[in-house]
């Protein structure tokens, strides 16, 4: 059978997963009575709201003999480092793009990689039934767009279609003469070219994303390069250097049939399949044919260049707002992470109770931590640490990376000066048509954190910001992070309006009143640079009853809120994040006065 294999490129509600569930009702991949489930490859709620998608997926559709797998890209630079390896499966890409709303910045990443790798792209425009649709304009911000990414001649000649996912037709007019998606399957036959692939050779496959699930453990998948492969076959892994990692009997090979995996007895070369029950073979490295010793080229999995550590809820009203508590089980729930999650990493502390995690930024391990909370854990979670290493000289090196800011042109100036501050290194500034400005900066991961939203800030929410690991470079030198100190808690109770108001002079508040805090828990952030202690539930001295009543007539400016990323970028050394179900907490890592002192003086 013929093998095509893509990515699709598109930006959050542009219709991918509609156009993906028609394509494969309309395909021969499941028999009649089989149920096609609704919304295909959006599984994981946060991955929705955030507009990203954390890990590649791929998506099989059968059709007319052709086997198409698509693969899911990930839109989120946080997750950059994979980006590369996915399209290196493939060997073109569907951008779609919505018809009214035009192609967005977000997808602007990934698509220039894939132009970069030279593959062949094709176009759809898609929600062409919209009322509201302005198909002529997007085409020709589609144009600069791949322009402004420096797309081949060739490139520029993609093949475009218009097309109503959710009707289920595509056309080569922006009008319904086809009555389904059959033009589009043509497109991707014609023009998309057949894998790459070495019959010749035995048998060798890249790994290049790992998953799990609860009944098969860790799964990798990748593309066969050459030979073919079948259950019972003894094979290795090789690392990047060429080093045998393990040896290995298949026992479980898995091919993709829409969005499930399906076992297989054998496969060959084109093909991107999974194998499960293996060990200790990762991303990136190659598996394959005892007597094959020269690896398959990748992109190395990036380093993990951000720690943090998770512990359990120490603070006073642990336990009362999530079911899930013990280290025990917190440290089930990250092994289980680990094993399907090439990016993260885990040490546990000698004493066994709190977890070092590695991995790419807070966004990324926000995301962890927010799935965590969702699933009921309560948590301490330290500020984010930037993962130094050593020289051959000894010297401290800290990690780089290579930070692409699209913006409107009027803040460029604004956005390179925040980063020169934080000794970042303009490359490349280039402006686009439309008035944004593209802005490529090598920057020290550590004047990242938090960076996110100053960015969004300073540029009125226009600025879309992605990273990619550059490198280790000598260490730069100090950097400003936060001067002020905090206002903290000196008691325990339900906070009051009047000792709020009372205490809006010294600096922002955190909390509202009627709200629950306790002895060492950080309410609001000092104007000044030490921490203060506040009692934030006194109550005015009461004349008589009704007198309480004035409580409700004081007027707060409204306290800040903080999204869970932002918190763990905001707070320092000595102070945690406790993170439950239903709330976010900002406390000091010692609650009581004394306890602070004693610690401090050490
Ligand atoms: P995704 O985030 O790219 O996977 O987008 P979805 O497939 O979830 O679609 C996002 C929204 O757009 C949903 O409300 C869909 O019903 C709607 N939608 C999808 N395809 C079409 C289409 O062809 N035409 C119109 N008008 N709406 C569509």
């Amino acid at each position: 059978m013929q093998i095509r294999n893509i990515a699709i490129i598109a930006h959050v509600d542009h219709g991918k997963t509609t156009l993906l569930d028609n394509m494969l009702k309309q395909s021969k991949t499941f028999s009649e009575r089989q149920e096609v489930s609704e919304r295909v490859m959006d599984c994981n709620d946060l991955e929705k709201e955030r507009g990203i998608t954390i890990l590649a997926k791929c998506t099989s559709i059968y059709m007319n003999d052709i086997k198409y797998n698509i693969i899911d890209t990930p839109g989120h630079a946080d997750f950059g480092g994979e980006v590369e390896r996915v399209l290196s499966m493939v060997d073109g890409v569907i951008l779609l793009v919505d018809a009214a709303e035009g192609p967005m910045p977000q997808t602007k990443f990934v698509l220039s990689k894939a132009l970069a790798l030279n593959l062949k792209p094709i176009v759809i425009i898609n929600k062409i039934d919209r009322p509201d649709r302005r198909e002529d304009e997007v085409l020709d911000e589609i144009y600069d767009l791949f322009l402004d990414l420096d797309a081949t001649e060739k490139q520029l000649e993609f093949p475009l279609l218009y097309a109503s996912g959710r009707a289920g037709w595509a056309d080569k007019q922006p009008v319904q003469e086809s009555k389904d998606l059959q033009p589009l399957f043509e497109a991707v036959k014609s023009y998309i070219p057949e894998p790459k692939i070495n019959v010749d050779k035995e048998f060798s496959m890249l790994a290049t994303i790992l998953t799990a699930d609860d009944f098969l453990g860790r799964i990798l998948i990748g593309k066969v390069y050459s030979g073919s492969v079948k259950i019972g076959d003894n094979v290795k892994s090789i690392d990047l250097e060429g080093k045998v990692i393990e040896n290995i009997k298949l026992t479980k090979l898995l091919s993709f049939k829409g969005i499930e995996r399906v076992p297989i007895k054998e496969a060959s070369a084109g093909d991107i399949i999974a194998i499960a029950g293996i060990e200790k073979t990762s991303v990136s490295d190659t598996i394959c044919h005892a007597s094959i010793t020269v690896p398959l080229q990748s992109t190395p999995v990036d380093p993990p260049t951000m720690g943090i550590s998770i512990g359990v809820n120490t603070s006073p009203i642990a336990g009362r707002e999530g079911k899930k508590l013990t280290s025990r089980v917190i440290l089930e729930r990250l092994r289980r992470e680990v094993e399907s999650n090439v990016a993260i990493t885990l040490k546990v502390s000698a004493e066994g109770d709190t977890f070092e995690i590695g991995g790419r930024g807070e966004l990324q391990l926000g995301v962890l931590i927010e799935n965590m909370r969702r699933e009921g854990f309560e948590l301490s979670v330290s500020r984010p640490k930037v993962i130094m290493q050593k020289g051959k000289n000894g010297e401290k090196l800290e990690p780089i990376e290579e930070v692409t800011i699209e913006v409107d042109e009027e803040f460029s100036g604004a956005v390179i000066n925040a980063l020169s501050i934080k000794k970042g290194n303009l490359l490349e500034m280039k402006n686009s048509d439309g008035g944004k400005a593209r802005l490529i900066l090598h920057v020290p991961s550590r004047s990242l954190i938090g960076y996110q939203s100053e960015l969004h800030f300073d540029t009125r929410g226009t600025g879309i910001m992605n990273r990619i690991f550059h490198e280790y470079q000598p260490f730069k030198g100090s950097i400003n992070s936060r001067k002020n100190g905090s206002l903290v808690a000196n008691c325990s109770g339900l906070t009051t309006a009047y000792a709020l108001a009372n205490l809006e002079e010294r600096g922002t508040l955190f909390v509202s009143p009627r709200e629950d805090v306790y002895q060492g828990m950080i309410i609001g952030e000092h104007n000044r640079e030490n921490d203060l202690e506040v009692n934030p539930v006194r109550g005015k001295q009461l004349t008589n009853v009704r007198a309480s009543g004035t409580d409700e007539a004081i007027k707060l400016s409204p306290h800040k809120i903080f999204t869970l990323e932002a918190t763990l970028s905001y707070i320092k050394e000595d102070e945690l994040v406790e993170v439950t179900p239903s709330g976010i907490r900002l406390r000091k890592k010692y609650l009581s006065i004394s306890e602070r002192k004693k610690h401090t003086r050490k």
